[in-house]
């Protein structure tokens, strides 16, 4: 595995006292950190040179004392549909991550990444073929969203269904919703923010002592247990059962929203038991489920469903009384939904 350098610091990665010490180290008196936050947070700037209420000697210090965003290169893809649009982030030490806007009539998604690569290995899955890169720090993670917004999105809604599992980065990925969802922060409200997990305990866990209240999604790949073991390997360690415990433990605590996540795989997970356990799996979680048809690649073993198929299960899911949805398929020419990232790692 190819080691990333250090992570490098950026305006992002530090707390507003954090900033203030820095500033006054550097001359500065402290009430200029809340300025430079209202810049990068309120107006999205990513330069110290638009700070114009700065002195012009502290703006000129600031730049080579730390960076705002982490990144060496981005480059933008847009969808010919021009409903999706792809960042490919460039990191020190030639590492990459990838975000994606998603633009619907009233709101725009931020699909985030919370690592480079993925250590889970789901079968199905790009970004686990690609394997693991590194543990994405909080600028890294912030800085995906504060980029795009500077770009011109207006961000409304932000999903962690990017390039890794962020439950495997539980305490960055907590702390970035702090600052996301926080006043002094970009001020997204929690309700407008998702967490997708392919169900990793631990970090379940950690969300319930934390009380953080947000919306979760649970990639679930199969409901029974021995197959869901063939194509994802985190089965093992955390069975679907006890996830599906811990999951209805959170949502008594919190008045929030869990969708199951349901990747259709032909001839793998489309047929009657399957459907029928996954209903089973909605009501008792009381969860909505999202149907995504497989985004098929080379490197993936396995080959989506027609559209016909997709939509009969969702009829019958609804049928049985669970409310289901199919992911719609924007930007398919950039390979640009969500849970489909990791081009960047195998090409570059
Ligand atoms: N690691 C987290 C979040 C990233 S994956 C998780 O697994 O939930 C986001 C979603 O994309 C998951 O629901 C996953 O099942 C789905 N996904 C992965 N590979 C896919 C593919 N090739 N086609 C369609 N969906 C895919
Ligand atoms: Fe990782 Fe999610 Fe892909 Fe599985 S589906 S390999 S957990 S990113």
């Amino acid at each position: 595995m190819a080691m990333a350098k250090k992570d490098v610091k950026t305006i992002l990665d530090l707390s507003l006292s954090e900033l203030q010490n820095l500033i006054k180290g550097n001359g500065g008196k402290p009430f200029v950190a809340k300025q430079v936050f209202d810049w990068v947070y309120k107006k999205k700037v990513i330069n110290f040179d638009d700070m114009t209420n700065l002195s012009k000697d502290l703006r000129e210090k600031l730049k080579t004392i730390i960076p705002i965003v982490p990144f060496v290169n981005v480059e933008v893809l847009p969808s010919s549909d021009k409903l999706a649009t792809k960042y490919i982030f460039e990191l020190e030490g030639h590492q990459f991550i990838e975000a994606v806007v998603l633009v619907e009539k009233k709101y725009k998604t931020l699909c985030i990444s919370s690592q480079s690569g993925c250590p889970v290995d789901c079968k199905f899955c790009l970004t686990g073929y690609a394997g693991f890169k590194k543990q994405l720090s909080l600028g890294e993670i912030l800085g995906q969203l504060l980029y795009v917004m500077n770009d011109g999105h207006a961000i409304t809604h932000l999903v962690y269904m990017g390039m890794g599992e962020p439950l495997l980065n539980v305490e960055t990925v907590y702390a970035s919703i702090q600052r996301i969802t926080s006043e002094e922060g970009f001020y997204i409200s929690r309700r407008n923010i998702t967490v997708s997990t392919s169900g990793y305990l631990q970090g379940i866990q950690y969300l319930i002592d934390q009380e953080i209240a947000i919306n979760l999604a649970f990639s679930v790949g199969n409901p029974n247990p021995d197959k869901r073991e063939k194509i994802m390997s985190i089965e093992k360690r955390n069975p679907i059962n006890e996830v599906s415990r811990l999951l209805s433990q959170y949502l008594k605590q919190h008045n929030r929203k869990l969708t199951l996540e349901y990747t259709l795989l032909k001839g793998e997970n489309d047929g009657d038991d399957e459907l029928e356990e996954l209903a089973n799996l909605a009501k008792y979680l009381n969860a909505k489920v999202n149907l995504i048809n497989l985004n098929p690649h080379p490197k993936i073993p396995f080959e989506p469903v027609s559209k016909d198929v997709i939509k009969k299960f969702k009829e019958r899911l609804t049928r049985k009384g669970v409310r289901a949805t199919i992911r719609f398929t924007k930007g398919q020419d950039i390979v640009a939904a969500c849970g489909q990232l990791g081009e960047s790692l195998i090409k570059k």
